[in-house]
Formats: C-alpha cells, sequence, structure tokens
C-alpha cells in the first residue's frame, strides 16, 4: 500500500489518519505537523479509491488564502477538478448554499453581502433614526454585540433582557435586521446564522445534504465558535453515519475574543463519541532552532493539552532579533534584509511580514512600494476599502439591487449633485413611515430637492438598462462614465490615484472573470423575479430528491457573483495576480501558512502582547498562541523586531521590548543589534543614520547594503517645540506624505528637510510650512 503515491512520503501516523475507516475522527497536533496535508490526502485518496464522489465532501477552513491553498494542493495530488467541490471557508460556503436556495432562506437572489465598513454605518443609521446616543450605545460596540448574538445563534427576540441597556441593544438589532431586509443585505454573522436555520428548519434540505456529504472535514477546529460547531452538526450530526474529520492544535487557537471554544475539541469527542484521536508530532516545517523557539514560548502557557513537537531538520539558522530606533527604521531594515533575501535567490511570495494590528501595516507598506517591491496585504479588504472603489461598488450594487440603501445613501450625493443632508432626512422619514426603500420612496420628497432625487434615481435605472447583457468590464466602465466619478476625479487635485485605483477595479473584474470562468462574452442574466436564473430555486417542493444541487442551482450574474466576491475576498489587488509580491498579514489571517522567510515586526509591550490582553492571564496566553502561530509559520528564516518609538494612531510610542524575548531560547538567537536597554546604536540605527545623512531613499535601493558607519554619540529624542523628528511621516498639503529627513534650528528659525517621494526633496520653514504627522 506503501507504493501509492498519495500515501508514499507520510509517517506511520499520518498514514493511519489518511487511510482511517469513515468514522469520527480527531487529529490534534502542533505546527506543522502535516494535519492540513493529513487532510488535503485524505480527501485526495478517498477520492482515488472511489470511497466517495468529488461532490460527497465538504472540507471547512477560516481563510481565504488556506482554502486556496487546500485546492491547489489538491489538484496538485489528483486530475480532479475542484471547482465544483464544496471546498471553502465557513463564510464562502454559506455564501454558496445561500445562492443555492436564497429563496428558502427568505432572500432576495441578488443579496449583498454587508462588509464590517457598511455594516457600521448601516448601526449608525439606526442610532441616529431612533435619536440615541452615540456614547452610550457606541456604534462599533453595538455591531459587536449584534454579532455576537448570532454567533451565539440569537435573534432579538431570544436574546434575555437582564436590564434597560439589553433592551435597547434589542431594539437596535431588531431594526437593524429590518433594515437588512428591505434592503436585500446580510452581514457575514447572517451568512453562518442564516444557514444554520435553514437547515435546522426544513427537513427535505436537511436531509438532502447529510445524504450528500458523506464526509465532512474541519480544518483549525480549535478555532470554531459555537454556531460553527451547531452549523456543522447540521451538516453531520452524531450518530448520523457520516465521516466527520476534524484537525486542530489547541495549542494555536486564537479566536477566543470572539466567541470560538477549544471546548468545542472536548465536546465533539464526547458528543461524536471519537475512537480515533490521532497525535502527530513530527515537524517538517521549520528547521531546529525556529522549532526550539516555538516550542519553549508555549512552554510558557498553563492551559495546555500538551504535545510534542520534534524535528529531523537540524538546527538551521539562528532566529534574528533586531531593534530599531523608530518604526520607519524598521521598515527601513525589514525593506533592505528583503531586498538581500531575494537577492539570494528567495522569491518574494515566500517572504511574509507578519505584523500584530493592520495599523502596522502602513509604515511598511510605504517603504516597500516606494522602493518598487510588489507586496500584496492580506485580511484586511486593502483594496475594496479604499473610499473611490466604495463608491464605484456601490454604484454597481444599485444597478444589481435599487433597493441597497447603504449604497443609495453612500453616492446618492457622490458626485454632487445639490442633494443636502435636509433632503435625504426627508426621503429617510418618507421610507421609514413607508416601510419601503429609499429608491422606492423618492417620489415622496417635493421641490427642487425631490427633482434632483427623482434625477439620481433615473441616472441609475438608465445605467441599469445601458448596461444590461453587456460584460463584467462594459459594465464598470460605463458605470464610471455614466456616474460622473472619473470626472469628479479627473479634476481633483490628488485625483490621479483615485482615478488609477478605478482602473485597477476593472482589473480586478477582469482577473476575477477569467479565474472563475465567467467567460469574455458571458451575458449577464437577467435578475429580475422571472429570469432564467429562478428556474433551479422555484424547483417544486423539496422532497428530498428534488433539492436543487448547490453547483448547478447556483446561478448568479458575473456582476453579482464580482460584488460577492469583493465582499468576501481580502483585497488581492496591490500586486497584480500572479506576480511575485512579499506577503503583507496580521498574524491573525496567517494562521495554517508557512513561507520560507517571516518577519515578526512590532514586538512590543502593549502592542504584541497586545494592551488589551496584558492585564488577564487568558488573553496574555492567547497572545502567546498568536506569537506560538506567527513564529511556526517559518521554513528556513525568522526574524523578530522592535522599535523604540512608534507611531501609531496619531501617537509616538515610547516601547519596552515584548516579554516573549524573555521566554525565548537564548541559544537560538542572533542578536543584530547589541542587546541592550535604552536607545542603543546598532546596525538598525546606523543605517538609519546612513539615510537621514542624505542618502535617500530612492538612492538606497539597488544600492545595496550601506556599509555600516561607527555609531554617533546616543541621541536622547526631546520633543521640539515643533514636534516632529527625524524618520517621522509627515503631511504637507502641496505635497503629500514625505517623511522627515533633517531637523536644524530652533523657533521661529527651525527649517527640516522633508523627502516628498514622487516631488523630491525639500526644505521647509516650520514657521510656515503645514506639516502635519501621519499616524
Ligand atoms: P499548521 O498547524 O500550521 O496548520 P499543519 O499541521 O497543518 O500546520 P501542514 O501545513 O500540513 O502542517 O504541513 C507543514 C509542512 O510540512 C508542509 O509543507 C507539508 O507539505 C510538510 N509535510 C507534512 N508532512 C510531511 C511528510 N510526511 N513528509 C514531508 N513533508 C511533510
Ligand atoms: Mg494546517
Amino acid at each position: 500500500m506503501h507504493d501509492d503515491p498519495l500515501l508514499r512520503n507520510l509517517n506511520p501516523e499520518q498514514h493511519a489518519a489518511v487511510t482511517l475507516p469513515a468514522v469520527p475522527a480527531l487529529i490534534l497536533a502542533g505546527a506543522g505537523s502535516g494535519k492540513t496535508r493529513v487532510l488535503t490526502t485524505r480527501i485526495a485518496w478517498l477520492l482515488q479509491q472511489g470511497h466517495m464522489s468529488p461532490g460527497g465532501v465538504m472540507a471547512v477552513t477560516f481563510t481565504n488564502k488556506a482554502a486556496k491553498e487546500m485546492l491547489t494542493r489538491l489538484s496538485a495530488m489528483l486530475p480532479v477538478s475542484v471547482r465544483g467541490m464544496w471546498i471553502g471557508t465557513f463564510h464562502g460556503l454559506c455564501n454558496r448554499f445561500l445562492r443555492a436556495h436564497w429563496k428558502l432562506a427568505g432572500l432576495p437572489q441578488s443579496f449583498q453581502i454587508l462588509d464590517s465598513g457598511d455594516q457600521l454605518s448601516a448601526v449608525k443609521r439606526i442610532i441616529k433614526a431612533k435619536n440615541l446616543d452615540e456614547e452610550r450605545f457606541v456604534p462599533k460596540q453595538v455591531t459587536w454585540f449584534i454579532a455576537g448574538s448570532k454567533e451565539e445563534g440569537l435573534r432579538p427576540r431570544d436574546v434575555e433582557l437582564r436590564d434597560a441597556q439589553t433592551a435597547k441593544l434589542v431594539e437596535i438589532y431588531e431594526a437593524y435586521e429590518e433594515q437588512c431586509a428591505r434592503e436585500g443585505v446580510v452581514d457575514f454573522a447572517e451568512l453562518m446564522l442564516r444557514t444554520y436555520e435553514l437547515m435546522r428548519d426544513n427537513d427535505p434540505l436537511r436531509e438532502h445534504y447529510q445524504r450528500r456529504f458523506t464526509h465532512v472535514m474541519v480544518d483549525e477546529f480549535q478555532d470554531t465558535n459555537r454556531l460553527q460547531y451547531a452549523w456543522m452538526k447540521m451538516f453531520a450530526p452524531p450518530g448520523r453515519g457520516q465521516s466527520v474529520f476534524a484537525v486542530g492544535d489547541d495549542d494555536q487557537s486564537i479566536y477566543a475574543f470572539r466567541g470560538a471554544q477549544v471546548g468545542n475539541m472536548a465536546d465533539f469527542e464526547r458528543e461524536y463519541h471519537v475512537e480515533h484521536v490521532i497525535k502527530l508530532e513530527q515537524n517538517y516545517r521549520s528547521f531546529g532552532n525556529i522549532l526550539d523557539a516555538a516550542n519553549e514560548l508555549i512552554g510558557h502557557n498553563s492551559r495546555r493539552l500538551g504535545k510534542n513537537l520534534r524535528t529531523e531538520a537540524g538546527p538551521g539558522e539562528p532566529v534574528r532579533v533586531v531593534e530599531s530606533t523608530s518604526d520607519f527604521g524598521e521598515a527601513q531594515w525589514v525593506l533592505e534584509e528583503i531586498q538581500q533575501l531575494h537577492r539570494g535567490g528567495i522569491d518574494r511570495k515566500e517572504i511574509a511580514l507578519l505584523y500584530r494590528s493592520n495599523a502596522q501595516s502602513r509604515v511598511i507598506e510605504s517603504a516597500l512600494f516606494n522602493a518598487g517591491i510588489p507586496y500584496r496585504v492580506y485580511g484586511g479588504l486593502r483594496f475594496f476599502e479604499r473610499a473611490e472603489v466604495k463608491h464605484a461598488l456601490a454604484y454597481l450594487r444599485l444597478i444589481e439591487n435599487p433597493n441597497d440603501d447603504t449604497s443609495f445613501l453612500r453616492v446618492v450625493n457622490f458626485p454632487a449633485r445639490g442633494i443636502g443632508a435636509r433632503t435625504i432626512e426627508q426621503l429617510q422619514d418618507a421610507a421609514r413611515s413607508s416601510g419601503r426603500s429609499l429608491h422606492q420612496s423618492v417620489g415622496a420628497v417635493a421641490g427642487k430637492g425631490g427633482a434632483n432625487l427623482a434625477a439620481f434615481v433615473a441616472l441609475v435605472d438608465a445605467m441599469r438598462e445601458r448596461t444590461h447583457g453587456l460584460t463584467l468590464r462594459e459594465i464598470i466602465e460605463q458605470m464610471l462614465q455614466a456616474s460622473g466619478l472619473l470626472d469628479f476625479y479627473r479634476t481633483e487635485k490628488e485625483g490621479q490615484d483615485r482615478i488609477e485605483n478605478l482602473e485597477e477595479l476593472v482589473n480586478a473584474a477582469e482577473a476575477f472573470v477569467t479565474q472563475e470562468g465567467f467567460g469574455k462574452d458571458a451575458v449577464a442574466l437577467p435578475v429580475d423575479e422571472h429570469g432564467p436564473g429562478t428556474l433551479a430555486n422555484d424547483a417544486p417542493a423539496p422532497a428530498a430528491d428534488r433539492v436543487p444541487d448547490a453547483e448547478t442551482g447556483e446561478i448568479m450574474s458575473p456582476l453579482a457573483a464580482f460584488l460577492t466576491h469583493a465582499s468576501l475576498e481580502a483585497g488581492d489587488n496591490q500586486a497584480q495576480a500572479g506576480q511575485d509580491a512579499v506577503q503583507l498579514m496580521t498574524v491573525h489571517s496567517a494562521k495554517g501558512l508557512e513561507f520560507d522567510a517571516v518577519f515578526i515586526t512590532g514586538l512590543e509591550e502593549g502592542l504584541f502582547p497586545h494592551e488589551n490582553a496584558l492585564s488577564d492571564s487568558d488573553g496574555l496566553e492567547e497572545e502567546r498562541r498568536l506569537m506560538y502561530v506567527a513564529i511556526t509559520r517559518a521554513r528556513q528564516r525568522l526574524y523578530l523586531s522592535f522599535s523604540q518609538t512608534r507611531m501609531l494612531h496619531g501617537q509616538t510610542r515610547y516601547n519596552v521590548k515584548s516579554r516573549f524575548f524573555d521566554e525565548l531560547p537564548e541559544h537560538a538567537l542572533k542578536w543584530l543589534t547589541p542587546r541592550q536597554q535604552g536607545f542603543g546604536s546598532g546596525y538598525a540605527r546606523e543605517y538609519q543614520q546612513a539615510w537621514q545623512r542624505g542618502a535617500g531613499m530612492g538612492s538606497m535601493v539597488g544600492a545595496g547594503r550601506i556599509e555600516p558607519r561607527p555609531a554617533a554619540p546616543a541621541l536622547v529624542p526631546k520633543a521640539p517645540s515643533h514636534g516632529l523628528r527625524t524618520g517621522q511621516a509627515v503631511f504637507h498639503t502641496k505635497f503629500g506624505e514625505g517623511v522627515v529627513l533633517t531637523l536644524e534650528g530652533q523657533g521661529d528659525d527651525a527649517r527640516a528637510q522633508v523627502n516628498f517621494g514622487r516631488h523630491g526633496m525639500k526644505w521647509l520653514a516650520l514657521s510656515v510650512a503645514k506639516l502635519t504627522p501621519v499616524e
């Protein structure tokens, strides 16, 4: 049996796991031990052996990138078409399910997905309409309340009204649900809950899927929350005879803050009478020093199930540690090191920059951007979150669904059409009292404002008519013209970047069409009630054998599909698809992935571990697990870095290095900067000084490593009256963003030399020039 190419390279425990009979099983093992590989190989093996059909498997994971990775690994193993297979993220699979059964789920066919920004603005509108105080009902917290309730499976009527505050929150939750229903939109938690409820309440449908999915597999099981576990049980309940294969690592549980329950592992074992708990102890990913660092660090946690991890790969290179004087210096150092690695033959996509919070990426992004190094940011919805892109998407959404009030409000007066706040208030009142959408209520507003509103609605309706049957690319191009967005940004001073982003949207659509196989000449399907799109879902009562297959039942216009993609996918557009690009992401979104070289930046107390977690031991243990996840992403090289100062959220922070450094084995580390407290000198510092002497960013790139120079006497930063310091990122209304290189003089005489990238180097008199520090 070992001659089977699929099984040849597995160790005995992995082999046993892959070839288990179709019974519930739990694989519990540390990072890099091959859990995901086992899961993927098992799918391939079951298919190859004919134990299951491609339609019989459902495999779930957490991030888009991990899901893609799984599909890539699978198609490399077997010549199967993975397109129709139910392998994806929880949200992705729910979306697919609800697209197929929109009618049963009580959704409009072209329902759209609210991202977190849209959700926040939806909640703000309700708070305002209800005349509630935003101080008492902080919109962000309200969205957490709603998401939290949904993740507990609770609808407004199910929430216990403990006190007056909760009662009000529930009232908002209720209004929010009505608003979403009216607008035909769903948020992320709703995707899950809606699917769960439909499965729970519709016997034939449940029967169909339970019969269909003979194998259900969940990767990263430690991070499932209550609803996800209950959801899984709907598709494959205990005792039904399906094979449920769960894979996880308690040391990598990093979503407790969002309600993930490591306890699900114990529940699963008990409820499914799991007889096969398989442990994998050999790590195939990382060299010894990296693994030693990971093992020793996680050893500081007390609440663990306890697992071992060893490698046969030898110690490899030491883990490199670097201290910088500023976040800017850190970014420069990272940049230089990346170039070095790349010259040494490592692909850029094999280099990951990890950070604890999204806000940290900006400095590094701008260093990479200025140096012309392609990079991609994952997990932040970056591209699709840019204002101009959101405006364009709003127009597209209105083409797809005129009753989408969120989109309506976003662009009704953008570009300006003389529709003021009062007109909009009147319109909202009219819509509220009649229970209709804004689009439907336009007729109720009189006067000049009403006429302008009617003109806007006519514009959108005309766009819909004119783009009917066009390709996605043509639809977007038409919309950009007709909406006035392009003209608007052409007249704007800083508009060029925005136009480029809008053009990028066309590229994104093009890439999407190619990738998803909609075909260049695909014609948009009608989205009205009577189009062919409704056929599959109009099938007569869903007797067990008549339930539409989700693959064939899933009919969506390319536009609707693209809009869904825009809400579900992280912004993949900084680098073009397929381009070799450095990978930037938070530690959370790096879960399950691996890279040749990994940089973990911002290892400072308050940042990593995060300040919210410092005061309680559960929080601290979660941060440590997060750090364990970060370290174990690296195959060959690992860099840990921290900076004495950092600009975050508009403030300069003075940092102490992370406590995690004290929890790492000294023998595995190599300090590239002298290990000392306070404002040291060292490589990063010299580097920065060399830079400050005027080498400039542009000339440094490609010039190779700057020779370290003798350290200058330590500079203890004092806060001067203008509040600026060298290395600081600043904004100037004319020249845009730049970096302070030199500061001279005092008081009225103070001057700064600033590198404005595109506008070059400038000397500015600080008593005149308005420079604002950039976050
Ligand atoms: P994580 O906990 O980070 O998700 P994991 O347990 O899922 O890790 P995998 O990603 O499946 O681990 O495997 C880690 C690496 O080790 C992969 O590159 C995988 O191909 C490799 N690997 C796993 N098993 C073997 C093996 N038996 N022989 C060679 N390489 C292996
Ligand atoms: Mg994995």
